[in-house]
């Protein structure tokens, strides 16, 4: 499991030289964020200054971090490429195939054997290419990666939205689809758009029952789902090195609620005691000296609004405890208004399950503030009213607070602990509910609630809060509570007051595991065998799409036109589905049915303009392809939003679709398209939205001459004889108008290899 110390090292030894030149060549003071980028361009040292939000830079990250649903496309895709090892650092984490029914146990035993097949592919690919392998039951992808590979001043892509957690750290870390982790694992460069800059100056200091949830509460409530797009968070000043390690790492992952590229902390004390804790002392050495890289110039902090482009103020001294939700974590209530709230929207009041863990907030500090509220419960007497499950980030974290007890003061107020993996936080849970229709609350300390994410249930609101404060409310079991300002009714019948959680940065004994769940590839891992079974349902391995055929796509029928959110979970499913990630034509049976169809209000309800019924997305759109007619999908306003996965771009792509026209796109998304050599436009006036009918046949013109900023023509043949037309927008790139042409960009790596 070791971090590769010479990587890291010789990243350190590049970094005076590259900050020199990125100083030179943008003429002033940076920040950290520009730093990282700067010392991590695949050219070398910079050369001019890039446009932000504007520029594709071509970057070469350090690392590659997989989790289990997403890898296995990533891999097929990798093992596409024709290469014998990886070229960076990269690893595997089986978290997100575990379901959560009955506790870790026995969940994690049914796990290893409904999921076999899947498992022992990505273990024979990891020990065949290079790739550490974390065996399912270890951890969940972004607790190990800071636990184990994050460091200050580095950079690294990871298959999944929350890879930003390792920010925490002050490491530069994206989400991205697997294609993007399949060009970084094949030694190409990776392209990103270079950034916009959000500061966030963070003053004072947390204290009782605020914590670093807080923040990235009270954020998202300020920038709202969308404020963060195209750009990197970079958090600083007093309020910023109070912070523990863990906690930034918490306010990092969660930056991906709220659209943001990355989140990212300076090098401080706290990151150095945390590399300490976890035994990375040589990280923490080979920091120090050159610590001066690592956080932005005196100058940026003293001015903020010189260098960044927006500038957010939160001093943490007076920040209250949040709840944010439901359905959406932008929806942010400070605690003191959250009882009114529930009351004002008539939202479910009895809360019948708390939910703490995940990769979000299952840090010993997490746990041993958690737990002294739940301490706090056995102590006064008060019996915990709603179900309570409690899920571990890693290993090295479960048993270190098994030693210490922890575990077993929240079994004692009826907590479960289930296994070390996503489990509730991606609907892989087996909730047992007496009536699935009645409107019902949880509260998570997780990071999303859109509807339907934890247990598949369109009644369920779902509240996202600290561990201490789901812990609080669990026991109390009623939303309109303030452990602020309200008593409680104990078994006694008495009035009880709970204390403010008190919390442990890290173990005073110190991190400790039997066994940590890592799996070392092999040496030599040309004799190693891959198998897929062609008759898997499970796993599929992929054919090339087709390239373009040169001219005007023409006679497009519409597939959907979708209204209002469309999430990566409306487009590509997770839940059940995910089963189904390694396998493209079995997992496109879930195309879309999520989509609300702006013409009837439901969902997976579209017209086959063939027959003229309505059927299911995904069955019209196999008919459409068996008829060799090809479809457009029409969505509103950043399509695709939610997470990094790939099937969402690929599904459409495999039963052919060939063009995405919406309002806007989610960043992730939009690039996985690019990736797959789909066309994703968007509307030059978003009113024309509007002008696209249900019957409409649809051409799509001025395809010969594509080229970087220059518009496209969508003319819609609408079903009473009459046309219209109007310009359409796109961000295509000159390399990515190639990946277009080819059929995506798979197709040129291939080539490259060859
Ligand atoms: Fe797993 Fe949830 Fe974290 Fe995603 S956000 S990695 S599903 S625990």
């Amino acid at each position: 499991m070791a971090f590769d110390l010479d990587m890291i090292k010789k990243v350190y030894d590049r970094y005076s030289t590259r900050i020199d030149a990125a100083r030179k060549a943008t003429g002033k003071s940076l920040t950290l964020t520009e730093k990282i980028l700067y010392a991590h361009l695949s050219e070398g040292d910079a050369k001019t200054a890039f446009a932000r939000g504007v520029d594709y830079v071509d970057f070469a990250p350090d690392r590659v971090a997989m989790q289990d649903a997403t890898a296995q496309m990533a891999l097929l895709q990798f093992m596409q490429a024709g290469r014998p090892q990886v070229a960076v650092p990269s690893t595997v984490h089986c978290d997100h195939l575990i379901q959560a029914k009955i506790g870790a146990d026995q969940d994690l035993s049914t796990a290893k054997d409904i999921n076999k097949e899947v498992y022992d592919f990505l273990s024979s690919v990891s020990d065949k290419y290079g790739i550490g392998f974390w065996k399912p039951g270890a951890g969940i992808i972004h607790q190990v990666v800071l636990e184990n590979y994050a460091f200050p001043g580095g950079m690294m892509i990871g298959t999944d939205s929350h890879t930003p957690n390792a920010g925490g750290l002050g490491m530069v870390a994206i989400g991205v689809g697997g294609a993007d982790a399949c060009d970084v694992m094949a030694g190409l460069p990776w392209e990103l758009k270079f950034p916009k800059l959000i500061g966030v100056h963070l003053t004072g200091k947390l204290s009782g029952w605020t914590s670093a949830k807080d923040v990235i509460l009270k954020v998202a409530g300020i920038l709202t789902v969308k404020g963060g797009t195209g750009a990197i968070v970079e958090y600083f000043g007093e309020g910023a090195r109070s912070l523990s390690a863990t906690g930034k790492g918490t306010i990092c992952n969660m930056g991906a609620e709220i659209g943001a590229t990355t989140s990212i902390f300076g090098y401080d004390e706290k990151a150095e005691d945390y590399l300490r804790g976890t035994k990375r002392g040589e990280i923490a050495d080979a920091a120090n000296a050159i610590k001066e890289h690592l956080t932005g110039d005196a100058d940026v902090y003293a001015n903020p609004e010189q260098y960044f482009d927006q500038v957010i103020e939160i001093n943490l001294s007076e920040l209250e405890p949040h709840v944010n939700g439901p359905f959406t974590p932008d929806l942010a209530w400070p605690i003191s208004k959250f009882a009114a709230a529930v009351k004002e929207n008539n939202w479910p009041v009895k809360l019948e399950v708390g939910l703490i863990g995940s990769c979000t907030n299952s840090s010993y500090e997490d746990i041993t503030r958690a737990a002294s509220i739940a301490q706090q419960a056995i102590d006064k007497n008060l019996k915990a009213k709603a179900e309570y499950t409690v899920t571990p980030g890693s290993e090295l974290v479960r048993y270190t607070v098994e030693r210490d007890g922890y575990l077993n003061t929240f079994e004692q107020i009826g907590g479960v602990v289930l296994a070390n993996a996503c489990g509730p936080c991606i609907g892989q849970w087996s909730r047992h509910t007496d009536d699935p229709t009645r409107k019902n609350s949880i509260i998570t300390s997780f990071n999303r609630n859109f509807a339907k994410r934890q247990d598949g249930n369109p009644n369920t609101h779902a509240f996202v809060a600290s561990p201490e404060i789901v812990t609080v409310f669990a026991i109390v079991g009623d939303l309109s509570f303030n452990p602020l300002t309200d008593t409680v009714t104990n078994e006694a019948g008495e009035q009880v007051k709970f204390d403010e959680p008190v919390g442990i940065e890290m173990p005073i004994k110190g991190y400790a595991v039997e066994d940590a769940g890592y799996q070392a590839p092999a040496e030599d891992g040309s004799a190693v065998e891959v198998k897929v079974d062609p008759k898997s349902s499970r796993l599929q391995l992929l054919e090339p799409f087709a390239a373009w055929e040169g001219t005007d796509i023409t006679g497009l029928k519409l597939l959907i036109k979708a209204k209002g959110k469309c999430t990566t979970d409306h487009i590509s499913m997770a839940g059940p589905w995910l089963k189904f990630r390694g396998h493209l034509d079995n997992i496109s049976n879930n195309m879309l049915i999520g989509a609300i169809n702006y013409f009837n209000n439901s969902p997976d309800s579209v017209k086959n303009e063939l027959t003229g019924e309505y059927g299911p997305v995904p069955a019209t759109q196999r008919d459409y392809k068996a008829h060799g007619i090809g479809s457009i999908v029409v969505g509103d306003e950043n399509y695709g939003e939610g997470s990094s996965r790939e099937h969402a771009a690929m599904e459409p792509r495999h039963l052919g679709v060939r063009a995405i026209l919406v309002k806007s796109f989610a960043r992730i998304h939009e690039t996985n398209l690019k990736k797959q050599g789909m066309l994703g436009i968007t509307f030059a006036d978003t009113a024309d939205y509007d002008k696209i009918l249900e019957d409409d046949t649809i051409d799509i013109v001025g395809l010969t001459e594509f080229a970087p900023g220059k518009q496209l023509t969508v003319v819609l043949h609408h079903k009473d004889g009459s046309t219209e037309s109007f310009p359409v927008n796109h961000t295509y790139n000159a390399q990515q108008i190639e990946w277009f042409k080819a059929g995506g960009a798979l197709n040129i790596i291939r080539r490259q290899m060859n």
